[in-house]
């Protein structure tokens, strides 16, 4: 499969290219030359697969034969080790609960994914990646943990001091071998602008291979397309006839975009409902066809707290920037904080399900959509993109209860912390980088 920037300057990009540049040199955002299709007959063969067969058939589409089929299905395997349970609320609605991997949030089937093919590049070129990413959380934490112990590769994570939670800080600082922590002295701010630094550092780009990993990666946007295939395929089978509608929380919209690619693809999926915070960026754009994004502002959901959302670029070339096409497969709906407490409190008294704030954001637009639109008779599913144990605080707030903390947070939690603390001068970066 080729890949173009949505800026169209730069050049046409293998997989393995795509791969490890991340952002395009023109600063646009890898999207497949085509979208590939599945027939109906592929789609009949697949109904009753078990994930990562689905998973391998999607994915098959998009590698095109760059890596070979016996070593993909191989990555599969060693990526998607945990479950993807569709939990029935009542008779149409469910929850896709997308939080069991590792870090207990859906980013960790982008992280996986590309942790294995960029060991699977570097093997093949001869080389060692090192991966250099500035976190304020969630994603290092599922990055960090996706290259553990991948073979050619080795992570370097910037995180600002005092400013990240505990929990997060100890699922950075604890995965050991090759993951390094740097706590820098400076905000997020600064991390972002010492990594921006060495990618632009010729001197150093001389000695290390270096690649980021980020959220706009098209190797974390592919596996985000798997769960849809499978889940659509999940409820076509226990709903006949009938097509799904999937509730997506949303921040960068990475997680809906897969969604919109699965569609594309031919996956029995009818609509989507974009459920965003405070940062309504998109959602206003989907209710009136302009797009002005607005400064970021902290909410309760706060992995969705994105004021101008990278991943636009890709839903606007998937829809030929047509604001009515895209109005058409997308509804947006904004969730406040205080709906999203409600919402915790309202799915918990109705069905005993312990939502955290992101997951609510979707059920809540869920709701509206259904307040406006009293037609809809087909199966929903929300997405849910974080277990409830890794917001305890705002589970607190909402329901004045302590939540058991899974097995796999509480190991994180006793582990010694292990970091090297770091100004926020480049040079001290540099000279630590050119000596790895
Ligand atoms: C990253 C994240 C989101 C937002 O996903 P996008 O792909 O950025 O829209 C939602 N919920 C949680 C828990 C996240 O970590």
């Amino acid at each position: 499969m080729i890949f173009y920037s949505t800026n169209k300057k730069s050049t046409p990009a293998s997989l393995k290219k795509a791969t490890l540049e991340g952002l395009a040199n023109d600063g646009g955002l890898y999207v497949p030359s085509v979208i590939p299709r599945f027939s109906e007959e592929e789609i009949e063969l697949l109904r009753d697969a078990p994930f990562n067969d689905i998973a391998f058939a999607v994915a098959k589409k998009f590698n095109d034969g760059e890596i070979p089929d016996d070593r993909l299905g191989e990555i599969i395997e060693s990526c998607f080790t945990f479950k993807t349970p569709l939990v029935a609320l009542e008779a149409d609605t469910y929850v896709e609960e997308l939080f069991n991997g590792p870090t207990l949030a859906f980013k960790d089937y982008g992280a996986r994914f590309l942790a294995h093919l960029t060991g699977y590049f570097a093997e093949e070129d001869r080389t060692f990646i090192t991966i250099l990413v500035a976190t304020s959380g969630d994603t290092g934490s599922a990055v960090a943990d996706g290259f553990k112990g991948v073979p050619n590769t080795r992570v370097v994570l910037l995180y600002p001091s005092g400013k990240v939670s505990r929990l997060q800080e100890q699922q950075l600082t604890t995965v050991g071998g090759n993951v390094t922590a740097l706590e820098i002295d400076g905000d997020f701010d600064d991390c972002q602008r010492l990594v921006k630094q060495a990618f632009m550092d010729a001197e150093l780009k001389q000695c290390l291979v270096l690649t980021s990993a980020n959220s706009i990666n098209i190797s974390r946007l592919i596996p985000q397309t798997f769960y849809y295939a499978w889940g659509s395929l999940q409820l076509a089978a226990r709903h006949p006839g009938k097509k799904a509608f999937f509730a997506v929380p949303s921040g960068n919209y990475g997680n809906l975009t897969g969604g919109v690619l699965a569609k594309m693809m031919g996956f029995p999926i009818e609509h989507f409902i974009a459920g965003s915070n405070a940062n309504d960026s998109v959602t206003r754009y989907l209710e009136e066809g302009r797009y002005e994004p607005h400064p970021t502002v902290e909410t309760l959901s706060s992995a969705m707290d994105v004021g101008n959302p990278s991943n636009f670029a890709r839903l606007r070339h998937f829809y030929l920037d047509d604001h009515h096409a895209m109005a058409a497969d997308i509804s947006g709906h904004s969730v406040s904080d205080s709906e999203t407490l409600d919402t915790i409190r309202a799915v918990y008294d109705r069905f005993g399900y312990i939502m955290d704030p992101h997951t609510a954001v979707g059920f809540r637009a869920l709701e509206k959509f259904k307040e406006a639109n009293s037609t809809v008779d087909s199966p929903a599913a929300i997405m849910s993109t974080a277990h409830p144990a890794k917001f305890i605080e705002a589970i607190k707030e909402a329901l004045d209860m302590d939540i058991t903390i899974p097995d796999r947070l509480q190991e994180v939690l006793d582990k010694q912390k292990i970091s090297i603390p770091m100004s926020a001068d480049y040079r001290d970066l540099s000279s630590f980088l050119s000596k790895l």
